[in-house]
């Protein structure tokens, strides 16, 4: 691009001041006309309550988990005040994607590839180390995928004085060393998952001994080591309704820069792991849709190997491998669901939080299905023409964009487009060389396959 494009840009970066971080995060369920199903106790199949909770979570968490009346919930001072470390992220106008798709459509993005640890993860990282130590708890556990959770989470509990043991799926544990070293230099211990550990990872790895692991199996260990260990509660980077509550202060930011750059959108794209970034830039663009005010379509990007919301059931699940969580009303694949070793290894989830299910099922949301192969296209040409390596999972929702702006430009009209960014993939550069040398393949999910595991699901529903 010469200069003199450069020149004739409008603004292309919308900022805001430290002032404008929100004071409180947005709970949709409190303005959800259809309330999300309430999670069941698995033995009793009976409505858990906020007390039901407390040995796997601090009292605050739970609380928040299933407040469904209070529409803002304040956000703690000194969560706000590190919050000021990154925040408020940029939104950008991706003038030089628009080029090279010469589309007619104007693209937005919301960069929460600018927080410390790279992802918007610390978003409820730090809210949920600060939840657990006001209450005095010493020890906290988590599972991590591809390690972006783990590496906030450590930096949380650093911040907080917890001690911090992360599971970290096998095949991630070797594919991505850099971000275990990440967690560790944080001071975290991290265990490889299915490990003997605990009975949960000694069971898989008795059954299948080279099972690689999911964040399903990771997730059973931590549960179990929180369950086991006194002053230990377990933590979780996706999926629950209070994790999806803390992400909110991205939409809510990007509302107001959507503001100061005189458009609204009309399509909303995030990329889809347990639903936590879409969630948080989402939610609060919902809500213009449940008032009647606004009708934008909102567009959850999932792999195609890993397609709860497009092709999976919607029934009550267990958030884990083992079955030790509560049941969770959601789009599923199953949870014994074994998704295919992709690069976007925070994608690889069999289910969606019980509010997203809620709102699919309402036709709130739409989602898309996008092959491997598509989505590292996307993220090359982002990175050549934005200048930023995006994480392979944010490269889902930049696929989505790029379809988006494509059909404006086939149906000759303008399009507001605005999409999460949701991490970089400096990290992640093992999947790059991997592309970039051809070794990358799609993974196609025949519905033999996805039926298998969802036969096995109880119908409650
Ligand atoms: C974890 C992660 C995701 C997927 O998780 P969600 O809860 O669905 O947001 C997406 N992008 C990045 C960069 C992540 O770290």
């Amino acid at each position: 691009m010469s200069n003199q494009d450069y020149n004739k840009m409008g603004t292309k970066k919308f900022l805001l001041q430290e002032k404008d971080i929100p004071m409180a995060w947005y709970n949709i369920a409190a303005e959800m006309k259809n309330k999300p199903l309430p999670m069941l106790n698995p033995a009793t199949k009976k409505p858990i309550k906020e007390e039901d909770l407390y040995p796997i979570f601090a009292k605050a968490l739970a609380h928040q988990e299933l407040n469904q009346t209070d529409t803002w919930i304040e956000i703690p001072e000194e969560v706000r005040d590190l919050y000021k470390v990154w925040r408020p992220t940029p939104l950008v106008r991706a003038f030089g994607l628009e080029k090279a798709l010469d589309t007619p459509a104007h693209i937005y993005f919301k960069n929460e590839s600018v927080s410390p640890l790279g992802s918007h993860k610390l978003n409820s990282a730090l809210a949920q180390a600060y939840y657990c130590k006001k209450e005095g708890i010493t020890n906290i556990t988590t599972e991590t995928g591809a390690g972006q959770w783990g590496a906030a989470l450590s930096y949380a509990a650093k911040t907080f004085g917890l001690e911090l043991a992360v599971y970290m799926v096998k095949v991630s544990y070797h594919q991505k060393p850099y971000r275990r070293s990440i967690m560790q230099t944080f001071g975290a211990q991290v265990i490889a998952s299915p490990s003997m550990s605990t009975k949960a990872g000694r069971k898989i790895l008795t059954d299948h001994p080279t099972y690689q692991g999911s964040l399903g199996t990771a997730i059973s260990e931590a549960v179990e080591l929180a369950l086991s260990t006194p002053n230990c509660r377990y933590t979780l980077g996706s999926v629950l309704n209070h994790v999806a509550l803390h992400q909110t202060v991205i939409g809510l930011e990007a509302e107001k820069q959507m503001e100061m750059a005189g458009e609204y959108p009309d399509v909303l794209i995030a990329c889809f792991g347990g639903g936590s970034n879409f969630s948080g830039l989402c939610f609060p663009f919902i809500r213009h849709k449940i008032s009647g005010e606004h009708n934008l379509r909102v567009v959850a990007a999932e792999p195609a190997s890993c397609p709860k919301l497009t092709r999976g059931e919607f029934q009550y699940d267990y958030g884990d491998e083992a079955g030790l969580t509560p049941m969770i009303p959601m789009f599923t694949l199953g949870h014994s669901f074994e998704p295919a070793h992709i690069h976007a290894g925070g994608l690889r989830y069999h289910g969606a939080g019980s509010i997203v299910s809620q709102l699919r099922k309402d036709g709130l949301m739409d989602a898309v299905d996008i092959p491997q192969l598509e989505s590292f296209g996307a993220a090359t040409l982002f990175a050549q023409t934005e200048g930023i390596i995006p994480a392979p999972e944010s490269a889902h929702a930049i696929a989505a964009a790029i379809r988006e702006a494509k059909q404006a430009k086939e149906e000759g009209r303008s399009r507001v487009i605005l999409f999460n960014l949701s991490g970089h993939g400096l990290i992640d550069m093992t999947a790059y060389e991997q592309y970039l040398a051809g070794d990358l393949s799609n993974y196609n999910l025949s519905d033999a396959e996805l039926k298998k595991n969802l036969d096995e699901l109880e119908q409650i529903i």
